[in-house]
């Protein structure tokens, strides 16, 4: 996607890197070669900062041979921010021992690219980031076909009710369905559901101590989707998301502290170098999707 282009061009003239064709999920390690960094289920997963990662067992799970998965608990002593003089010496290091140094496996392609700033230059990509954490923490509180949640499914019917009785404007293109059918909702039905619909339902059904701490991230959303955004704003949602995500651990647990999670405390850096969240998503490329 070139950023240099007005908004409707630049969704509709997008530049074709890779197809693939497949009944499976493509391999990404095809494609994350060029930014030679581990993936997000791996230790030192983020390109932003020296977040080791914890391997943490689902609560659920706890007596099962589940050797559980990598989460980012926040930490006693805060993370350093990943820089470039660092990073150029682990890859190095990397590529003379071939395993990877503090999550750098390879000195990146796009490190020839002149003028590429290969630790600020990855956008984060809402449509992924908004579903990757309003899914989780739906399926927290009520759980999902498999597994129940925090609180009584009775409560989804409540849910459900509410949803059907909101009127939705024009704007709102693809309407949320029932909360029943949350399982199979796209990625614009989730955004829907955190940016319009869910605080008004929530605070219906919820103890106000949740409803209080997800606000904090509708708040955040709602802002970094505004068309402009100011430095006072992009440092109260930098507030807001450290506040999310410092009470995630205690309101929910351990297990809820994914990389997604996680990524929220980089996310106001990324749209000040990036812009606002709708400039850059990938919704355009799933429309996409099917077409060729
Ligand atoms: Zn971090």
């Amino acid at each position: 996607m070139v950023n240099e282009l007005l908004m409707h061009t630049r969704r509709k003239e997008l530049i074709l890197v890779g197809l693939w064709f497949g009944k499976n999920k493509p391999n990404m390690n095809v494609f994350l070669g060029p930014f030679g960094f581990t993936q997000f289920n791996e230790l030192y997963g983020f390109n932003q900062c020296l977040h080791p990662g914890e391997c943490v067992k689902n609560p659920n799970k706890a007596n099962s041979r589940d050797s559980g998965n990598i989460k980012y608990p926040l930490q006693n002593k805060v993370p350093k921010n990943r820089n470039i003089q660092d990073t150029i010496e682990h890859m190095r290091l990397a590529s003379d021992s071939r395993k990877p140094v503090f999550g750098v496996k390879n000195p990146p392609q796009l490190i020839n690219l002149i003028s590429f700033p290969f630790l600020s230059g990855y956008g984060s990509d809402s449509m992924h980031l908004v579903s990757g954490i309003a899914k989780p923490f739906a399926t927290m509180l009520y759980g999902n076909i498999k597994k129940g949640g925090l609180f009584p499914k009775t409560m989804i019917l409540k849910i459900d009710i509410a949803l059907i009785n909101i009127k939705a404007t024009h704007q709102i293109v693809r309407l949320t369905r029932s909360f029943t059918e949350k399982e199979f909702w796209k990625a614009r039905e989730w955004e829907n559901w955190t940016l319009f619909f869910n605080m008004p339902i929530l605070s219906n059904v919820l103890p106000s101590h949740f409803v209080i701490h997800w606000a904090l991230f509708v708040k955040a959303m709602y802002l970094l989707m505004k068309e402009e955004i100011s430095t006072f704003e992009l440092d109260f949602v930098d507030q807001l998301l450290h506040e999310f995500v410092s009470k995630t651990k205690f309101i929910y647990s351990k297990a809820a502290m994914t990389y997604n999670v996680h990524s929220l405390l980089h996310l106001a850096s990324s749209v000040y170098h990036w812009g606002p969240l709708w400039a850059h998503n990938e919704f355009s490329f799933e429309y996409g999707n099917g077409d060729c």
